[in-house]
């Protein structure tokens, strides 16, 4: 059963025009942020977004819990259309849809003690009869993310960056949410204190069965969290699989030089490693290429890419692909020779 489904969700962004200093009102040009993507998380599922920065993911994943609006589609949430949720029912929704976000230092406010930080969710929803039990709710997820309770008293600047970053998990998931966002939430770690934190998500998410959205650049983190993988580029999808598919036999170009970029650890590996590396950058996204999106710095171009978008379509081995390669015969018979 799906917990979240997206439907043909588009963010287009008006890019602000100016002469000199002076602000021109008419904007006719859009920053075409996601363009046209739909997808479902099944409960207590992990969900990963992976791509390049501008690719769209992190504003899908504060359009799946409506921190920004969508220019068009379809949100609905457990069984729930909530794109036109009023601000009082989506207040009382939070309570199941929770975000970690990247930087802790920013999601905390510097002059809140930690323990009131946390206890301002619980207050919020009215979770706990009385004050004392809310401490104690906190002091008990304060241990449960590896925490002293005493912190509770602490400022986050008095608090290490992994500290502070326990104490975002812990604020949202003391609600006891059903779903989770957590939109590059180990990217400012070092790597120990990375991982540390990942296997505490993973435990957490089994634990509370949770079901996450999982957004990284960091493809490495997803091979661990997630049941499967979406891989973006310029606001669309271009291959959705299981990590088996994504990792083990990527098919799309773009997924396949997102890949071999992982770094391995045993260097005589990362030599021997083909390396599949994009031409030139990644396109403006006001004005993104015609086709296949990916055409200009795709090694298997073809006259047809540059025309025609691809459609995502369902691979024989049950994975979402939106390449010419896999849908135009002659091509997989060229790609083969
Ligand atoms: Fe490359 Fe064409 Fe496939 Fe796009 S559709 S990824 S340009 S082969």
């Amino acid at each position: 059963m799906s917990l979240v489904r997206l439907q043909d969700i588009r963010k287009y962004f008006p890019v602000k025009r100016s002469i000199g200093e002076v602000l021109l009102r008419t904007s006719q040009s859009f920053v075409k942020a996601v363009d046209g993507i739909s997808f479902e998380i099944k409960a207590g599922e992990t969900f990963g977004l992976v791509g390049e920065s501008g690719s769209g993911k992190t504003t899908t994943g504060r359009i799946v819990l409506r921190l920004i609006e969508p220019t068009e589609g379809t949100i609905e949430f457990d069984g729930k259309d909530i794109t036109k949720l009023g601000s009082d029912e989506m207040r009382k929704l939070r309570k199941d849809m929770q975000i970690i976000f990247q930087d802790p230092m920013a999601a905390l406010n510097p002059y809140m003690k930690i323990g009131d930080a946390i206890k301002h969710g619980l207050d919020i929803h009215n979770i706990g009869n009385t004050q004392s039990e809310r401490k104690k709710l906190i002091c008990e997820m304060l241990e449960r993310v590896n925490l002293q309770a005493d912190l509770y008293d602490r400022y986050p600047h008095e608090l290490s960056g992994g500290q502070r970053q326990r104490i975002v998990i812990a604020r949202a998931l003391i609600l006891r949410p059903k779903f989770v966002v957590a939109d590059e939430a180990l990217a400012m770690l070092d790597v120990s204190v990375r991982s540390q934190l990942l296997q505490l998500l993973i435990e957490l998410k089994k634990e509370m069965n949770l079901t996450f959205l999982f957004i990284t650049h960091d493809l490495a983190t997803t091979k661990y969290m997630c049941n499967r993988i979406g891989v973006m580029y310029l606001g669309k999808f271009v291959e959705i699989g299981t990590y088996q598919h994504i990792y083990e036999s990527p098919m799309h170009p773009y997924t396949k030089a997102l890949i071999s970029a992982i770094p391995e650890p045993d260097p005589k590996i990362m030599e021997s490693k083909k390396r599949l590396i994009p031409e030139g950058e990644v396109p403006n996204p006001i004005n993104p290429p015609s086709g296949c999106r990916f055409h200009p710095r795709c090694p298997y171009v073809m006259d047809v890419c540059k025309n025609v978008e691809p459609p995502l379509v369902k691979s024989p081995d049950d994975r979402l692909i939106a390449c010419h390669l896999y849908t135009e015969k002659s091509a997989v018979q060229q790609q083969d020779s």
